[in-house]
């Protein structure tokens, strides 16, 4: 018996060398739908601030495929224009991203805004200044839902987001808890489009398949958080013909496949 499990492992993983990228997702997605189980995925868009050609582009893929998206839109260089623009899609959510995308990094440091370089009451009257922006324009489809810029957060500000009433938390990489220690939940992107250290382009097929169905196949293997769902994060102004291309395929191949469900961005955050 021993020796014809090895050998079915064996002729797992030889198998999936042969796959194209797209067939190790539906492969993936098939095992999830085997199972029983509803392999589920959310989409964040970063950057947003006003209608763009590329804005334009995005919403029409968002409707014609029919899949919910996150706007994670920086409230101090917002126009209205694009509140304008969301007006007859339903399906968009509105997450705050940072205050004004500046780096307060110092030197040798990593790019961020939120972090502990400025003191806390700076950083936390930023917030709330920015929160009132992006409500006054999106009312309700604004979520408490804090998207870092950079994906990147001093914890130290944890109890600050959640006194300033922000309910959850969404960077980059599997979680490691679902909630953190002041009550604020966590709901990350696994996927980026874009290769930033690499000419800020396509990352290309392969790597950007495989950050999803790695991410997908940890969930389903117990070696990541199963509940947390996979994050597809974009970036609609840096895109390339190739980033759109891709993006298509993808939420065009998830939408056929039964195995794949989408979340709109309150489900995915705040569980609701
Ligand atoms: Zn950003």
């Amino acid at each position: 018996m021993v020796v014809v499990k090895l050998t079915d492992e064996r002729w797992a993983a030889e198998s999936l060398v042969s796959m194209s990228p797209w067939q190790r997702l539906s492969a993936e997605l098939d095992q999830w739908q085997a199972l029983g189980r509803a392999a589920t995925l959310w989409w964040r868009d970063d950057d947003a601030v006003t209608a763009t050609p590329a804005l334009e582009k995005l919403l029409g893929l968002q409707r014609h495929h029919g899949v919910p998206l996150a706007l994670a839109t920086i409230p101090a260089q917002v126009q209205e224009a694009l509140a304008c623009k969301l007006e007859h899609h339903p399906q968009i959510a509105v997450l705050q991203h940072g205050y004004a995308h500046e780096n307060h990094a110092g030197e040798g440091e990593r790019a961020i805004e939120l972090g502990a370089q400025r003191p806390r009451e700076v950083v936390v009257e930023e917030l709330q200044k920015g929160w009132c922006n992006l409500r006054a324009l999106f009312a309700h489809r604004l979520l408490p839902v804090m998207v870092p810029p950079w994906n990147r957060i001093s914890p130290e500000l944890y109890p600050d987001l959640y006194g300033l009433g922000y309910r959850a938390l969404s960077c980059f990489s599997p979680r490691s808890h679902a909630e953190l220690d002041c009550g604020l939940l966590q709901s990350n992107c696994h996927a980026d489009l874009i290769d930033w250290r690499g000419g800020r382009r396509f990352r290309g097929e392969d790597p950007t398949l495989e950050q999803i169905c790695d991410h997908l196949q940890a969930r389903r293997q117990g070696r990541a958080d199963a509940t947390e769902a996979t994050g597809i994060l974009s970036h609609h102004l840096a895109h390339d013909d190739d980033c759109w291309r891709f993006l298509d395929t993808l939420l065009d191949r998830c939408n056929r496949h039964p195995g794949a469900r989408w979340l709109e961005a309150d489900e995915a955050c705040l569980g609701q």
